[in-house]
């Protein structure tokens, strides 16, 4: 079976299963498998559909499930729910192929790993004859909190607490949060932005007044820090390849390349473990917003907070400290988590971090940094919808636009696959202005008119948003946060005991 250790001491060993259930390592660090000994030719994936790719390559990682327990983890969470039979459907466009993630219950991407992330924790929860109550503590920009919170609606045994950003998500995605249904959830606004948030919920995991409020409560993450959220999202670089083989657009072997918009790392680190079980992966381009940190480290080595923090039309890659950056560290250095762990020291007391020339180079043998500003967003959505018909979301553009000026830079013209990550519908304002109509009404008013002006379908879960009652209002500072999930895990500790 693999072993999971922590990024920052490899003598912390759990199984996937427990790994799943802790989210983070005591010690702050993230696990990862020890090692990936798998090889997954795609050619041999060939013909399957989106649910057969998925139950081979998540055994091949999370390896103590039974192929029983995930043939009912993939089926239950690969259904109806999507509004798309393929689940992840490819749309050609002239600069390559978008690959669309955001046909499930949310309409983000996000859905992918938090559809089945639930199902992954409670097989885990009945393997290991637990009788707590697993807390889930989510920090969001924006799409994991809404996503986190329909996997979680009323599953047994668990809780579900999500912390947002008071002022930089989307108006659709506030109201998703705030309209969530189900009796174990709680939805929290942070005055602060995203890094507070996932700072907040990281130090609770250590927090010694949340730590004592513990009695037979478990916390955990349904954030990218949680390796059952990142193992599901190499399904879709696979299924992707396979798509274009199976259509003969490439042959067994081609290299391709992935762009992909990106944050907090967790999506892109995923097309590098599919590269590392054996997909052809040339480059993984890292697409940024204005908040380029991830650009300028890729490019020169220096990871540095010594920046402003930008409010963009992309909120969900509004963040400067992109934790799974760690876990690409523990893999590009051979494994060393003395250096991961004194890296990270770095970042958290002296804002920075420099990684070695060879470890720099090692990075860009594979990463490719490009960040878009607001501006170029805007146009290159308004682009494609005139020159092509195809509607895309400010965070896809990011990475649109991003695999463009890395062509034309490089000259690479490598079959390019651009992760699209959300439904435009999420961001209708926005998008309703970067292809030059006026809206002065609110975002279900632009919701209207971006219908209307495109003809494009409205999802399901969006359109039905308006008429719901908001549930959740409560506002926070950072400084109460650690007696605000105190009091939380008491409340759910309290209703865990009145149930039993
Ligand atoms: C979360 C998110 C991203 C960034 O993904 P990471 O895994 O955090 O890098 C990009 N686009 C959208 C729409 C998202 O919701």
């Amino acid at each position: 079976m693999i072993a999971f250790v922590s990024t920052r001491n490899k003598n912390e060993r759990v199984s996937a299963h427990e790994a799943v259930i802790r989210g983070l390592a005591p010690d702050g660090g993230l696990y990862i498998p020890e090692k990936i000994a798998a090889h997954i030719d795609p050619a041999d994936l060939s013909g399957m559909t989106y649910q057969q790719i998925a139950e081979k390559v998540i055994s091949a990682v999370l390896d103590d499930y039974t192929e029983e327990e995930l043939h009912a983890c993939v089926t239950g969470a690969y259904d109806g729910k999507f509004d798309a039979k393929e689940i992840v459907p490819l749309t050609k466009v002239r600069d390559g192929w978008l690959m669309d993630l955001w046909h499930g219950p949310t309409s983000a991407f996000k859905d992918i790993a938090l559809t089945i992330l639930p199902r992954l924790l409670t097989a885990a929860y009945r393997k290991e004859n637990r009788n707590d109550t697993i807390s889930i503590l989510t920090a969001t920009s924006g799409d994991t909190g809404k996503a986190a919170l329909s996997g979680f609606k009323d599953v047994p045994h668990t809780a579900i607490t999500v912390f947002y950003p008071e002022i930089g998500v989307s108006a659709v995605q506030k109201k998703q949060m705030a309209t969530s249904e189900g009796n174990n959830v709680e939805v929290i606004a942070v005055r602060g932005n995203f890094d507070d948030c996932q700072r907040m919920v990281k130090e609770a995991n250590t927090d010694s007044e949340v730590q004592a409020s513990l009695q037979n409560v478990t916390i955990s993450s349904a954030n990218s820090i949680n390796i059952g959220r990142l193992v599901p999202q190499i399904v879709y670089y696979y299924s992707s390849y396979i798509r274009l083989l199976d259509e003969g657009v490439i042959r067994r072997g081609d290299e391709v390349n992935f762009c992909v918009p990106t944050g907090n790392f967790g999506d892109i680190l995923a097309g590098y473990f599919a590269k590392c079980l054996g997909l052809p992966v040339r480059k993984l381009i890292c697409a940024s917003n204005t908040n380029n940190v991830l650009t300028d480290f890729i490019r020169t080595g220096t990871y540095s907070l010594d920046r402003p923090f930008h409010t963009t039309m992309s909120p969900s890659m509004d963040i400067l400290i992109s934790s799974n950056l760690e876990r690409l560290l523990f893999m590009m250095s051979g494994c060393d988590d003395t250096l991961t762990a004194s890296l990270m020291k770095d970042l958290k007391e002296k804002g920075s971090y420099t990684v070695s020339e060879g470890m720099k180079n090692r990075i860009s043998e594979v990463f490719e940094g490009y960040w878009a500003s607001e501006e170029e967003c805007a146009s290159v959505i308004r682009e494609l919808w005139h020159d092509e018909h195809v509607l895309i979301d400010p965070h896809t553009s990011v990475a649109l636009s991003a695999a463009k000026a890395y062509k034309k830079a490089s000259g690479d013209d490598t079959p390019c696959i651009i992760l699209s990550t959300a439904s435009p519908y999420k961001f209708c304002k926005d998008v309703l202005a970067s292809i030059g109509i006026e809206n002065s009404g609110d975002e279900f008013d632009a919701m209207d008119k971006l219908h209307e002006a495109t003809g494009t379908p409205v999802p399901e879960n969006l359109a039905s948003l308006r008429e719901k009652p908001v549930r959740f209002t409560r506002v926070i500072d950072i400084s109460e946060g650690m007696h605000v999930i105190a009091a939380r895990m008491r409340q759910i500790a309290q209703a865990a005991g009145e149930t039993a």
